[in-house]
């Protein structure tokens, strides 16, 4: 089995876990969860999306969020960046990375930010230019690449098409985003295979759901087509909009957990990565949270 000595964890769920979720976590335990989970060893952590409150009001307080936790860390702190009026104030508070993410099916991109796939190139490729001048790192990811609950099927010439534009844009890594949960490993093995060798010279990195329980069957099969980065969220926070009650992103502790007893290198400490996860629980209620985790 071709396994990677070492892969990267992005912790996600401050962003999408908590935009996904009903609640309102108050300002000061996102930032208390996100330090803790700087403590745990994680090195990236998209913190927030700038995003109008009007849309996603979980996630309004991005400025305070940012400043509480600070910008001048080991760990890298990114945030989602719908549009320009966002990336503004995300530079504003010192954010040195930004997610910009644009959807591989018309509909999808349509629904999300009412722009078809290529206005949100052009858009994009502004607010690229603006970071690059900013010295600001821009990662970019594909959503619905491994299928769009309107549309079904999506062709993978896109992806790779919507890939090679946003490396074009200045992207340092592009992410291949399973939003719905649909994808299974021998797709997975497949897109990211023929991904890698048509849009070289770009890192490439996985966002997997667990909507249908095979969130870790997929990052096995990424794996094995050379994929190290792994987008997750502590909890499995963040269920599907399209699949009420359904698990969401894969869970940070069983990424983890299950690298670590595969002997691939993480960074993380799984007792204090324990410790975010009970702080989570005492958050949000056991109930949402169904990971486990083997400290030692
Ligand atoms: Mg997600």
């Amino acid at each position: 089995m071709k396994l990677p000595r070492k892969v990267s964890i992005v912790e996600v769920g401050p962003r999408d876990g908590l935009q996904n979720e009903p609640i309102f976590m108050s300002t000061d335990l996102k930032i208390d969860l996100v330090n803790c989970l700087i403590r745990s060893g994680l090195k990236r952590i998209e913190a927030t999306s700038f995003v109008h409150p009007r849309w996603i009001p979980q996630l309004k307080d991005a400025e305070e969020v940012i400043k509480g936790v600070g910008t001048g860390l080991h760990t890298r702190i990114s945030a989602l960046i719908p549009n320009l009026r966002g990336y503004e104030r995300a530079r504003e508070c010192g954010v040195r990375e930004i997610n910009l993410v644009i959807s591989a099916s018309q509909s999808h991109n349509m629904k999300n930010v009412n722009r078809t796939i290529e206005e949100s190139l052009k858009y994009f490729g502004s607010i690229a230019e603006a970071a690059q001048r900013d010295g600001v790192m821009v990662r970019g990811s594909v959503a619905v690449s491994f299928g769009c609950p309107y549309e079904g099927k999506v062709p993978p010439d896109r992806v790779y098409h919507i890939a090679s534009e946003l490396k074009n844009m200045g992207c340092f890594e592009i992410v291949l985003a399973d939003t719905v949960g649909v994808a299974n490993p021998a797709q997975v093995y497949r897109l990211f295979g023929e991904a890698g060798r048509k849009v070289s010279g770009v890192g490439l990195a996985a966002h997997f759901h667990d909507t249908r329980g095979l969130g870790l069957a997929n990052v096995l099969a990424a794996m094995q087509a050379g994929v190290t980065v792994f987008d997750s969220s502590i909890g499995g926070m963040g269920g599907c909009p399209y699949a009420p009650g359904a698990p969401g992103n894969i869970a940070t502790e069983k990424l983890v957990m299950m690298l670590s007893e595969m002997k691939i290198e993480t960074g993380i400490d799984t007792c204090k990565m324990t410790a975010c996860l009970d702080m989570l629980r005492s958050i949000v209620g056991t109930g949402k949270t169904g990971g486990e985790i083997f400290c030692g």
